[in-house]
């Protein structure tokens, strides 16, 4: 494909995600991808060359897809997957075996912690749980330790932990740094280039940016990305051709979009944080926010997740969701709309008031996806919910 004469590595961010990957200009040839619904292709008679099937992740939509994600991530190599949760396992059994320690932070997507808590285990590999926040941890990487695997910036938090400290120590105890980049996206934060040895995406959100689709990506070096690949092809983690073309569509507007989410993040972070009727507000941009200054320095934009914890508690929070008319209230994040959820209720539902509580997360919080609508029509929403608890 005629990607690199497009979109060389060099071309800015918004450019690569247009044209990295996509079909050179021959006449006649469509301009946008066509969609490649097929599970298999004519093949040579007498064998020889490579066998293309959907199923081993060979498709022209997962091949473009990779491409264009590689493109924005700065990495050698992508496997694109049906998931970001089959991403997640893809990386991790990629780096380990029985008789492995893998180390997670504390703070990752609940699915991460099920697989980490239920899967693993019967597979002989071992989890270590660690604040990333805090001073201890260094600690716990030490030799034995295969897989590190974090998320920045976190859920709902949204903090922003030292992530080359991290890479640092787990490289020295010979460990793999994992971030589940999800929320940042390279749009504005690329782990790879702070040390992180594998990337891993649920491109369900931002990157296919419309609530349409689920898929995944894992992004690193070409060696280990062919170790990850090898299991993505016995797992069967390969997306459907349409997802695959969707995603890749929705890359197109990523850089756009991400602005748009940023803006509106730091706008309504702003307003709520003055509003009587919030208690606390957790956006990185916000200077109150514990990680702000390493934000700052990390990231190219604090993006659309936003916490904000009512004075009210979890009585005032269910009426004021109830009360919300143009935000939705949906799990997930990162499609256009304004979703919002309450942790307690979806991702740590499992935890207990107090467990809760005690990482930050009292009840009365509120997690906002924030859309690409006008900031003045969300801030209107949020205020007359507000009125109504
Ligand atoms: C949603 C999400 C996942 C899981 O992705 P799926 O596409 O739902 O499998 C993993 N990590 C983070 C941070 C997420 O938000």
């Amino acid at each position: 494909m005629g990607a690199e004469s497009l979109a060389p590595r060099a071309a800015g961010l918004s450019t690569r995600a247009v044209h990295a990957g996509g079909p050179a200009p021959v006449v006649g040839a469509p301009l946008a991808t066509p969609i490649f619904q097929t599970s298999t292709f004519f093949n040579e008679p007498a064998g020889g060359g490579e066998i293309l099937y959907t199923r081993y992740g060979n498709n022209p939509n997962h091949l473009l897809l990779e491409q264009r994600l590689a493109a924005l991530e700065g990495a050698e190599a992508c496997v694109v997957t049906g998931s970001g949760m089959a991403a997640i396992a893809m990386a991790l059994l990629s780096c380990t075996a029985a008789g492995d320690r893998v180390v997670a932070a504390r703070a990752l997507y609940g699915g991460t912690l099920g697989l980490l808590h239920a899967e693993l285990p019967r597979l002989g590999i071992e989890t270590v749980y660690v604040d990333f926040t805090g001073d201890d941890w260094p600690a716990a990487v030490r030799p034995g330790v295969r897989a590190v695997i974090v998320e920045v910036p976190t859920n709902p938090l949204l903090r922003v932990i030292d992530i080359a400290a991290v890479a640092e120590a787990a490289h020295r105890a010979g460990a793999l740094l994992i971030v589940d980049s999800t929320f940042a996206t390279p749009a504005h934060f690329r782990p790879l280039e702070h040390g992180a040895d594998l990337v891993v995406h649920s491109a369900t959100k931002y990157l296919g940016g419309h609530s349409d689709v689920t898929g995944g990506a894992v992004l690193g070096s070409a060696e280990r990305v062919a170790a990850v690949r090898q299991r993505a092809r016995l797992f069967g983690t390969a997306p459907d051709p349409f997802a695959a073309w969707l995603i890749e569509r929705g890359t197109k507007t990523l850089a756009v979009r991400m602005e748009r989410h940023s803006r509106n993040g730091q706008a309504v972070a702003e307003w709520c944080e003055r509003h009587p009727q919030v208690k606390r507000v957790h956006y990185p941009g916000l200077a109150s926010h514990p990680d702000h200054a390493r934000a700052r320095r990390l990231l190219d934009g604090f993006g659309g997740m936003l916490g904000v914890e009512l004075a009210g508690g979890g009585e005032a929070a269910t009426r004021f969701v109830r009360a919300l008319r143009l935000c939705r209230v949906a799990p997930s994040l990162g499609g256009v709309e304004t979703l919002v959820s309450e942790p307690r209720h979806t991702s740590h539902a499992a935890l207990a008031p107090a467990e809760r509580e005690a990482i930050g997360i009292a009840d009365g919080f509120v997690r906002f996806s924030l859309g690409i609508e006008d900031a003045d029509d969300i801030i209107a929403d949020i205020e007359q919910a507000l009125q109504a608890v």
